[in-house]
């Protein structure tokens, strides 16, 4: 199954990809954390990528596309993807139906207010990626991650300053591709506001899973 997760940053997409992989078996593809492994790498991708992402704004589409089309042609994503945090753009879901067949794009249906609480209080494993919250959802012991032990840090994008961009940019760039695919058949919505249990629930009625 090729899915994609669309919503505003700090919709849940990353959080109920994680689930989602263990249902469907199928990897998740966030560039959001490809663009992060490269910045912490220094890799020239990554010094190239640092300060757009900072700022919150979005990498260019050629370098996005190139990066998606080289991941799609590795063995594991053949019996499908998670695609979370592409496409952003109208131009990146041109350039993807070129190179993959999307079957279904989840909408993460989520107002800004709950879009600011969640990124606010948003902390991340460095090491594995995973999400925490600071009110609702802390790690057992501050700034270490209870899966893996690694650090517990608030992402550069996620101070405030960079949210409001982060929000005006989904709005401009992102947000046109909910017709684009609701309009081509392919769009679910779901309700993305409760916790995560809940979300998995919506999700997989949604899909039509048992
Ligand atoms: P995310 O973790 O999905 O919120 O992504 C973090 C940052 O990575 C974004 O704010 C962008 O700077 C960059 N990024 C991730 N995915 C894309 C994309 N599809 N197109 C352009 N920039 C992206």
């Amino acid at each position: 199954m090729n899915l994609i997760f669309l919503g505003p940053p700090g919709a849940g997409k990353g959080t109920l990809a994680v689930r989602a992989v263990d249902i469907l078996k199928v990897p998740q593809i966030s560039t959001g954390s490809i663009f992060r492994a490269a910045v912490a790498a220094q890799s020239p991708l990554g010094l190239k990528v640092k300060a757009i992402m900072d700022a919150g704004k979005l990498v260019d589409d050629e370098t996005t596309i190139a990066l998606v089309k080289e991941r799609l042609t590795q063995d594991d994503v053949q019996k499908g993807y998670i695609l979370d945090g592409f496409p952003r753009t109208i131009p990146q879901a041109e350039a993807l139906a070129g190179f993959s067949t999307v079957e279904k794009v989840i909408n993460f249906d989520i107002p800004d207010s709950g879009v600011i609480e969640r990124l606010g209080g948003r902390r991340v494993c460095r090491k594995c990626g995973y999400n925490f919250h600071a009110v609702f959802n802390k790690p057992s012991k501050e700034g270490i991650c209870d899966h893996c032990g690694g650090e517990v840090y608030i992402r550069d994008d996620d101070k405030p300053e960079a949210i409001q961009k982060r929000l005006e940019v989904y709005r401009a760039q992102t947000a046109p591709l909910i017709d684009y695919y609701r309009e081509k058949g392919l769009l679910l919505d779901i309700d993305a506001r409760p916790m995560v249990d809940e979300i998995v629930i919506n999700f997989k009625k949604a899909m039509a899973i048992d």
